[in-house]
């Protein structure tokens, strides 16, 4: 799709930036109503609560994993927002403060590459100071060594580094930039020494690519502490070409590690956790598989989304977000933002996963990189 734009093609941009007071209005008035009603902490439709943030800061990359933002889409000439719609890192310290008042207790700052983003540990300064939060970053590394220090210094605790391969020439053709493993092994090393610990490593498997990577992966990081996350190839965003086959199941991964590294399933840590864990039999550790496609877990999925540029998402495969910006900027407090968010979540009702099937596959999905990963 050479030459395809994001404002005429791939997105109905003109829908997700156009402010929506009118009906957050009404969602204030909600939100506040329900909460005088005293029915806080918000659960959505089904049931769920609000329990993990996901926060894009930038919607640009250093690399163009196929998968995700392939070249002949996120070209030159890619409409990439411009700096003045990107929250400021004080009104996305402001959204994550009203998150938590809704029962948010993990954070997770992504992107795009969220180290693209200049001056990025002051914005893990802020979120640091909110209390009783697990504050966490995905990287895809290739910044993380230089900066590693400078994170945990300022309050990161964690990391989560994507590697789809150990083999050199397959990790090259997946993130499509030429960029070797061999610099995502040392900032590994780098952020293990800067303890942003225990790191978990995001590995993507589509067949036919990288289902050769698994064992190789599994071996390398057993007994390092550090803990492989295999990733089902899901159908996010309009870009990627998307097809059933290319899924390899979780089943089947776990099934090709069993068989020369004997795992046992081991329980989650928490209700919604998404990745199903398995440890090794002789005790050195454990992998996680997520599952996204073959066991769709929306039942438990107590994730939103802030875009790039301040929209509230309540779904990976949502195909419009809220404008939370427009109320940040409007002169809105923080109470009547609660009340919308609160509202927001009261209403959810997304079950893309369960749900997907022949038709979801026409659907307008926002790009992982803008929406957040
Ligand atoms: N750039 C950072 C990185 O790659 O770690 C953070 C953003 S990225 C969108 C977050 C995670 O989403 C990565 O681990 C990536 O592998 C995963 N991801 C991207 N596209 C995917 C797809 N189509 N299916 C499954 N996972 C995907
Ligand atoms: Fe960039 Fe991460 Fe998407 Fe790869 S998965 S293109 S590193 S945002
Ligand atoms: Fe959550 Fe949507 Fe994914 Fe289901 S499809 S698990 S609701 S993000």
């Amino acid at each position: 799709m050479p030459g395809m734009s994001r404002n005429d093609k791939i997105i109905p941009l003109a829908d997700l930036r156009a402010p929506r007071s009118a009906s957050l209005d009404a969602l204030i008035r909600e939100g506040a109503n329900n909460t005088a009603a005293g029915s806080a902490p918000p659960q959505d439709t089904r049931g769920r609560f609000l329990h993990d943030l996901r926060i894009s800061v930038t919607d640009r990359c250093n690399f163009r994993c196929v998968y995700c933002m392939p070249k002949d889409v996120f070209g030159r000439d890619y409409p990439f927002l411009p700096h003045s719609e990107l929250l400021t890192f004080e009104e996305i310290a402001r959204v994550a403060r009203i998150f938590v008042r809704l029962g948010v207790r993990k954070i997770r700052l992504t992107g795009g590459e969220p180290l693209l983003r200049r001056n990025l540990e002051q914005l893990v300064a802020l979120l640091a100071e909110i209390h009783g939060v697990d504050l966490t970053l995905t990287t895809n590394g290739a910044l993380l060594a230089r900066e590693a220090r400078a994170l945990r210094a300022a309050g990161l605790r964690r990391v989560t580094v994507s590697l789809d391969a150990l083999d050199d020439a397959t990790f090259r053709v997946m993130n499509d930039v030429d960029f070797p493993v061999a610099r995502v092994l040392e900032a590994i090393d780098a952020a293990h020494a800067a303890g942003l610990t225990p790191i978990k490593i995001n590995a993507v498997i589509k067949r036919g690519m990288n289902e050769a990577a698994v064992l190789p992966l599994a071996r390398h990081f057993k007994g390092t502490g550090h803990i492989v996350r295999f990733i089902e190839y899901m159908d996010v965003g309009h870009t990627n070409g998307w097809r059933m086959n290319d899924v390899v199941s979780a089943a089947e991964i776990v099934r090709t590690i069993d068989r020369e590294l004997p795992l046992e399933v081991a329980d989650a840590n928490y209700a919604g956790e998404v990745a199903e864990r398995w440890r090794y039999r002789d005790g050195t550790g454990e992998i996680g598989v997520i599952a996204s496609v073959t066991q769709a877990f929306c039942r438990d999925c107590t994730r939103a989304r802030l875009s790039t540029d301040g929209k509230m998402f309540t779904c990976l495969f949502a195909t419009d977000g809220y404008d939370l910006r427009g109320l940040l900027r409007g002169n809105r407090d923080d109470t009547e933002i609660e009340n919308a968010v609160a509202a927001l979540w009261r209403r959810r009702a997304d079950r893309y996963s369960e749900i997907r099937g022949a038709n979801t596959g026409r659907t307008q999905k926002i790009e992982m990189s803008y929406i957040g990963g």
